[in-house]
């Protein structure tokens, strides 16, 4: 083919390098939550997720998405999903990794720490498939209090094998759970719940019901089982549904249809319908949100963690393409207004990952009065504003990537994808409002603000305006916010920990500028609008991805 023109200023993608090496805030981040973690692992992976294969996979799920077979060719129901091979390669990597329910069974001083930093890391090559993942991790601290039940299933549900066959979990090497709350009358609300559980007798699961009704979400219904809420004659309770009953037969689950979705593509999400399906219960009869919230309080972590992983891609992507691409006689990354847009980025993306990581050390230390504390206040904020923040950092990104970024083809239309996915982190599991009304819930503890100003004291002195933030949040705390101002307290704490976070591991250039713009307003309302004084190029050096 004659060329009419030579091909030139067009960049080389970013693939085959690890995504953990280049990571100094997650470094940064991990050696303060646990200064001992052996992190050799999540080098092997950071290498693993950034290889050119494993982009093709996460290219070919997302391109090649799940679809429902209802029925087999002779017209018996099957409701099966079926998936690209990819995605199959994807679940066996992530399972491999232990991301699922692996670090409930370890021995290891920070299992839920380095596990959050391995989903980060596979959040930045594909976040969709991690639904299953997610949901399999989060079930453990709500599935054991039917202890019959979790001794049964907890070997395959910390295996490190995929398995995705439909069958009794006994005979499968590994499995995977998720959750059905949301009806098609309210989801945030789900006292309106109608879905009904009648009580059929008891066995070695426990109480065990029959269940008529529908989920409007059902996320990755081809999972093994499945935590549910449904109305038995003590009110909404919280029980556990397989697909294949211990006697090997199908479980009369429906699978009406697949979700056309905004993004979130190679994840199957569903409608479903349950005609008389058999459930045991879990928990308490009548007690079924706050026991389901055991596994919503986990799957809230991971899409802080998510996000915080999607940042970091989208910010990779954004270096490595503005550190290649000339306009107006320089590289992008050295024209100043960029400089300004990508430094901007560089801080959202450390502070995030700072949060989402503090946040994941205090599920390793339950026993810990503090950790516990920080759990239950930093799970809404960090759910809320670093999802909220998602959105916003992934359109800025692409952007740097002009008219490249908004095609879905080959290694740029990674920014796309992210794009897509944002706003499903802070939809699902607890939409921003949602969060924000936990957020004034856990304040209503007596020791909220003891908890906080201890959290923040470390970086006491070292910013005027954090001071000031600081100084003026325990008040702000024990006189209780009202609703209307719920989103600015979370806000507010959200900055206030992220900005004391970076002091102790971020460098004073990192710091500052956080603090000068999201704290003492030399800032705007957009990314790229950081004050002078600040040493743009020490931020964006810190955050290459090589
Ligand atoms: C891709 C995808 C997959 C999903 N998978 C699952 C799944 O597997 N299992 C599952 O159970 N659910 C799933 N969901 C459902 C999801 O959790 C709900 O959509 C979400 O909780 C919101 O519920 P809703 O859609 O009924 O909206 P609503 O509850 O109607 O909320 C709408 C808006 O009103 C706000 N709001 C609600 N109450 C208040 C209030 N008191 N004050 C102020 N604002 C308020 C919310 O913040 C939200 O912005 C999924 C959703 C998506 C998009």
């Amino acid at each position: 083919m004659s060329a009419t023109h030579e091909v030139f200023n067009q960049v080389e993608p970013l693939v085959d390098y690890n995504l953990f090496a280049g990571n100094q805030a997650l470094g940064a981040a991990l050696k303060f939550n646990a200064p001992a973690l052996d992190t050799a692992h999540l080098h092997a992976l950071g290498a693993t997720l950034g290889s050119a294969d494993m982009q093709t996979h996460a290219r070919l799920a997302n391109v090649f998405t799940p679809q429902l077979k209802s029925h087999d060719r002779f017209g018996h129901r099957i409701d099966q999903v079926e998936f690209h091979p990819s995605y199959h390669a994807l679940m066996t990597a992530a399972t491999a990794t232990g991301l699922h329910g692996t670090p409930w069974g370890e021995g290891s001083a920070n299992p839920h720490l380095s596990r959050a930093a391995g989903f980060m890391l596979f959040t930045e090559l594909e976040p969709s498939m991690l639904c299953p993942i997610s949901m399999s991790y989060a079930v453990t601290p709500a599935l054991r209090d039917n202890p019959a039940i979790y001794a049964d299933w907890a070997p395959q549900l910390t295996s490190r094998a995929y398995d995705p066959a439909l069958k009794l979990w006994k005979d499968k090497a590994g499995v995977t759970m998720g959750m059905g709350m949301t009806e098609k009358q309210g989801g945030s609300d789900v006292r309106a719940n109608t879905t009904q559980a009648v009580p059929t007798g008891s066995d070695h699961w426990g109480q065990r019901f029959s269940v008529t009704g529908h989920k409007w979400f059902f996320s990755a219904p081809m999972c093994d089982a499945f935590l549910i809420l449904a109305q038995t004659p003590s009110g909404l309770s919280c029980l556990f549904l397989p697909r294949v009953l211990p006697d090997g037969t199908l479980n009369p689950l429906f699978i009406q249809r697949l979700k056309d979705k905004l993004g979130n593509k190679a994840n199957a999400s569903s409608e479903v319908e349950f005609a008389g399906a058999t459930a045991w219960l879990v928990g308490e009869e009548g007690r079924g949100v706050p026991q389901i919230l055991a596994m919503g309080t986990m799957t809230r972590l991971d899409c802080a963690l998510g996000t915080s992983g999607l940042m970091r891609q989208a910010l990779s992507i954004a270096l490595n393409h503005t550190s290649q691409r000339m306009a107006f006689g320089k590289k992008l990354i050295e024209q100043p207004l960029m400089k300004n847009v990508l430094a901007d980025l560089a801080l959202e993306s450390e502070a995030s990952t700072a949060l989402a990581l503090r946040l994941a050390r205090s599920f390793d230390r339950p026993e810990d009065e503090h950790e516990r504390a920080m759990q239950r206040l930093l799970t809404p904020v960090a759910k809320f504003w670093i999802c909220k923040r998602g959105s916003h950092f992934a359109e800025e990104a692409m952007e740097c990537l002009g008219g490249n970024g908004y095609v879905e083809e080959g290694g740029e239309g990674i920014m796309a994808r992210i794009y897509r996915e944002m706003p499903v982190n802070s939809i699902w599991e607890g939409a921003g409002n949602i969060m924000a009304l936990d957020l004034l819930r856990a304040l209503r503890k007596a020791d909220a603000a003891a908890a906080l100003a201890q959290e923040l004291a470390p970086a006491r002195g070292m910013h005027a305006a954090l001071d000031h933030l600081a100084e003026s949040l325990p008040t702000r705390v024990e006189q209780m916010a009202t609703e209307m101002e719920a989103r600015r307290l979370a806000q507010d704490v959200a900055l206030a920990v992220q900005a004391a976070l970076l002091a102790q591991t971020a460098p004073p250039a990192v710091f500052g500028a956080f603090c000068d713009s999201r704290l003492a307003g030399h800032w705007g309302h957009s990314f790229g609008s950081l004050g002078a004084g600040v040493d743009f190029d020490a931020i964006i050096q810190r955050a290459q991805p090589r």
